[in-house]
């Protein structure tokens, strides 16, 4: 089967995120995970962790000529796809046609994770980060998907916050078993204070999250259920194939977990109170 990426095919999945990474959003390092840590046992033992939320979603669409092109019936079908993901946790997103924001650029299109059209294009056409969330679309450097900014980055770099997709990853896009708009609830994750669930494989400090088995590495494709694929050997259940924060495709992704939604909510009161209802 062949991926089909920004125009550019793929011999497999796995070849397309070897190239390309797919996710770029970064490792926390230890100083961050332990900050957050201290920070989170905090609104735990306080007994104040927010239950519910409205986010605000500013699309803004960077172009290259007819190159990243969004609909408006993209738009309402990924709202509805993120809805569907978060909403039975109490968050619910919304959308305002009148903010959307179109731009030809293309410098700014072909952007990567770090970069300073990254930089320059944020510091331009971001709106407010503690009211709303910045979503961003673009042709993006080859072979990323998207990535996202973590919530505790928000105070040190408000402009950088948000979620940059890959135009192609929208409700209808060309990106073949990514286009169903999954990558966005993935990348939200991450805005979310979510890391995936493969993280740190095995040996480390994995997700940080009580109920996702940790597993050595990304799964892929559509692994089939009832075998417990790359689950770590001291975990008794299988490895979260279903889970939005791995890398299956976006017709496997239909799962969040109790925990998971628990550290949005400690992040969500930490670092992102604004959007608490
Ligand atoms: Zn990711």
């Amino acid at each position: 089967m062949s991926y089909k990426i920004n125009n550019k095919d793929f011999g497999s999945i796995e070849e397309f995120v070897m190239q390309g990474r797919g996710c770029a959003t970064t490792t926390p390092n230890h100083y961050q995970i332990r900050r957050n840590d201290n920070k989170i046992a905090r609104v735990r033992s306080s007994g104040n962790r927010g239950s519910g939320a409205i986010i605000p979603v500013k699309f803004i669409h960077i172009k290259d000529g007819e190159l990243g092109e969004i609909s408006e019936s993209q738009r309402i079908q990924q709202i509805e796809v993120l809805n569907e993901a978060y909403s039975s946790f109490g968050l619910t997103f919304t959308y305002d046609p009148s903010s959307v924001v179109n731009i030809d650029n293309a410098e700014w299109y072909r952007m990567d994770h770090g970069s300073w059209a990254e930089r320059d294009a944020k510091r331009a056409l971001h709106s407010n980060p503690r009211n709303i969330l910045n979503f961003y679309t673009a042709g993006l450097s080859e072979g990323l998907l998207g990535w996202a900014t973590f919530p505790w980055e928000l105070d040190g770099d408000p402009e950088r916050d948000g979620v940059v997709m890959l135009a192609e990853t929208l409700p209808g896009g060309n990106a073949t078993n990514f286009n169903l708009g999954k990558t966005a609830v993935h990348e939200v994750g991450h805005w979310l204070g979510l890391w995936h669930t493969f993280q740190g494989g095995c040996d480390a400090y994995g997700d940080h999250v009580g109920d996702t088995s940790a597993h050595q590495a990304p799964n892929y494709g559509k692994p089939e259920r009832g075998e417990r694929h790359n689950a770590c050997s001291s975990e008794t259940n299988d490895a979260p194939i279903h889970n939005y924060m791995n890398y299956v495709d976006d017709q496997w992704m239909d799962e969040f977990t109790s925990g998971q939604v628990g550290r949005i909510y400690d992040h969500l009161t930490i670092y992102r109170q604004e959007f608490l209802s």
